[in-house]
């Protein structure tokens, strides 16, 4: 059913829940829509990097999520086609309604890149998986390969580590480009090993992942592992956002000192935006600053 709001955030990952809990309490009249589960990218993640104080992923996105419920905030479970303008407002048109708002918010995060190699669609959920958290139990005593040089393989590869009895980090690069704490803790573990200059160029097996073909330092080889886990960056979830936003050259949606991209009234905060710095502190401090200047505004 078509609903009117002052402020429609688009996603419920942290930065969108948080962005429409500090709207609320501005007094605005507020809707969250989401096509998918609630929580982003960080429901699976067990321990969050920075975020003290929150148990895991989901506790953290539910708790927001409840409390927004409390406050009045409206959840809306439909997968956002477009945005456009409408008066001296937007209409959010989904697969199911149009709702006007006055401004919005896009918080619609990113999804995970694909390695893009034969066997990775194969031998999804059968030794290729992307959440080692949900996964690790399951390559007990087994080697695995986490294909990725930034924080999410490392973070992901130290989770593993402690049900595996091997992981090697299978890197493009000669150096990372993670966090040092998490590249120090990696050094420190003994069971976690670097390959250099190393692509995943195919992933094999039978019924299950049973080995994977790389070229490492320009040399074709074969390694046996159980299990293979890409982080290899993330790509914003844009589809549904006005061409006239303008974009950096990956796609994500640019905005300025107040994170307001270049079609006045909408927002682009989180991982969705460019120059998004990928710590959830980060993100959870812009969603507040985005509310409050829009609660000032329309208030
Ligand atoms: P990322 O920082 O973009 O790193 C992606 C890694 O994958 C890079 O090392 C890149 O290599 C490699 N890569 C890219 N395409 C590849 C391909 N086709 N084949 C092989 N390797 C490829 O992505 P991320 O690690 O997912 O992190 C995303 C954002 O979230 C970052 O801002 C990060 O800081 C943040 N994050 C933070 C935490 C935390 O605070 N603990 C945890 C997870 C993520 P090159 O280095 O050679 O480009």
């Amino acid at each position: 059913m078509a609903q009117n709001f002052d402020l429609i955030v688009i996603g419920e990952g942290i930065s969108g829940l948080t962005c429409a809990s500090h709207a609320t309490r501005a007094g605005l009249k507020v809707a969250t829509i989401e096509s998918t589960l609630f929580g982003g990218l960080v429901l699976n993640v067990n321990e969050l990097d920075g975020y003290p104080g929150a148990e895991s992923g989901t506790n953290l996105a539910s708790e927001l999520m409840q409390a927004n419920a409390d406050a009045g905030v409206t959840s809306i479970q439909e997968e956002v086609s477009a945005v456009r303008a409408k008066g001296a407002g937007f209409e959010v048109v989904t697969t199911m309604a149009v709702h006007g708002a006055r401004q919005v918010v896009i918080a619609s995060g990113a999804r995970l890149k694909k390695l893009g190699v034969p066997g990775e669609k194969e031998f999804e959920g059968k030794g290729v998986s992307s959440c080692a958290d949900c996964d690790a139990p399951m390559y007990q005593n087994e080697e695995v390969i986490v294909v990725g040089g930034g924080d999410s393989a490392l973070q992901e590869a130290l989770v593993l580590a402690k049900y595996c009895s091997k992981v090697r980090i299978a890197h493009r690069g000669d150096k990372l480009r993670a966090q040092k704490h998490l590249a120090d803790h990696i050094a420190a573990d003994s069971k976690i090993s670097i390959m250099w200059k190393t692509t995943v160029e195919a992933i094999l097996g039978g019924k299950m992942v049973e080995k994977v073909r790389l070229k490492r330092d320009g040399k074709t080889e074969e390694i046996a592992c159980a299990g293979v886990f890409a982080y290899v960056g993330l790509e914003p979830n844009t589809a549904f956002a006005p061409e006239g936003i303008a974009r950096d050259e990956r796609g994500h949606l640019k905005v300025n000192a107040a994170f307001e991209t270049s079609v006045p009234g909408i927002h682009a905060i989180g991982a969705v935006r460019a120059g998004y710095s990928g710590l959830l502190r980060d993100a959870a401090v812009e969603a507040q600053r985005v509310a409050e200047a829009i609660g000032k505004r329309l208030g």
